[in-house]
């Protein structure tokens, strides 16, 4: 979907919008909120980033980061904007659950919404849609959204780099299925537009403190669990491991991986208790949707190879729910 001419039409007065996001936002989350947040202000537009809760420090480098508003820290400020806004975006979901406490708020909002996002099965019903699922990222679609409304001049070093940002973190730089020869091009118009990417990267990927590294090797050591005949590797992180390495938000990012980098492995998982909270992230090669062993069993969704979900059990009951429903699932698809 692509309601770029309404929208245009829609901007053509002055407007006040809020930008959103989901709850912890990621790269991609982020780069493509503030990617079109400087586009918005270059039309001269009155726009605010909402973030519903704060995000991990090797995010804050993206021009822009010093303006963004944390809902949970500013509820009645980000409530007052929210009530004035002509207009919502909602950037990188597609379901009111996944901003937590501004769900109601936005609900029940009475600005127009606008929504940008390459989740399956959307819920949002947007009066400017620029959903697409076969986008690699969010940042693509605020790329094609940007061309589409203006042109290349349009952005800057500051939007090329918060846009590559989202691409390079949600194609795996540049491994996943969804790295198209499309989205090869857009990053070589990012680059050309003064996109830094080995300044991106080493700013995403090589910012670990010596708490975050030693924390790996002891999940390596300790944490991982593996089932060869189900094809099944997975991580149970415990509020122990959270005080033990000092760990930050954000610092269990990207672990799961390490599960699904075993050969063989075919479904990949991370269970983190936290803050009274049980998260579930899934990752799959191949067939096995987990998407929608997310939705089925843990109230989550997202991609058919990457999604996530909440539990209310314990994380030891957590843990065993996930190891009965991944064995009678998995056995049902082929081997790759
Ligand atoms: P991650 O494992 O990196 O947190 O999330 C991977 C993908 O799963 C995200 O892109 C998002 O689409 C989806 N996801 C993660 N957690 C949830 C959740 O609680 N609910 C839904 N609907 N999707 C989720
Ligand atoms: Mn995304």
């Amino acid at each position: 979907m692509k309601d770029t001419a309404v929208l245009k039409n829609f901007l053509s007065d002055s407007r006040k919008i809020v930008i959103t996001t989901h709850a912890n936002p990621d790269a991609d989350a982020l780069g493509s909120s503030l990617g079109l947040f400087h586009f918005l202000k270059s039309l001269g537009h009155d726009v605010q980033v909402i973030v519903p809760n704060s995000y991990p420090d090797f995010l804050e480098w993206m021009a822009g980061n010093g303006t963004v508003m944390i809902y949970e820290d500013n509820q009645t400020k980000s409530d007052e904007l929210l009530d004035e806004a002509d207009l919502l975006f909602c950037l990188d979901f597609s379901g009111f659950n996944r901003i937590k406490r501004m769900k109601e708020k936005a609900e029940n909002i009475e600005a127009k919404i606008g929504l940008i996002d390459h989740h399956l099965n959307p819920e949002i019903k947007p009066d400017f849609n620029f959903w697409n699922d076969t986008a690699a990222a969010t940042a693509e679609l605020v790329y094609d959204l940007i061309l589409d409304y203006s042109d290349a001049k349009a952005i800057d070093v500051d939007i090329a780099e918060c846009l590559y940002a989202g691409i390079m973190t949600d194609t795996g730089s540049f491994r996943h299925p969804s790295t198209s020869s499309k989205i090869h091009r857009t990053v070589a118009d990012l680059i050309d537009l003064g996109a830094d990417v080995n300044k991106v990267s080493r700013l995403i990927y090589d910012t670990n403190s010596l708490d975050r590294l030693r924390f790996l090797g002891h999940a390596l050591a300790e944490k991982l669990r593996v089932d060869e005949k189900a094809r099944v590797a997975y991580f149970v992180i415990d509020e122990n491991d959270f005080k033990n390495f000092r760990l930050k938000q954000g610092d269990t990012e990207g672990l799961v991986n390490y599960a699904l980098s075993i050969k063989g492995i075919v479904v990949a998982a991370i269970i983190i208790h936290k803050e009274n909270e049980i998260k579930l992230s899934f990752r799959s090669i191949g067939d096995f949707a987990v998407n929608k062993f997310a939705e089925e069993y843990f109230g989550g969704g997202g991609h058919k190879n990457a999604s996530g979900g909440t539990s209310d059990l314990t994380l030891s009951e957590t843990e065993e729910k996930f190891k009965s429903l991944i064995d009678q699932n998995i056995l049902k698809t082929k081997p790759e």
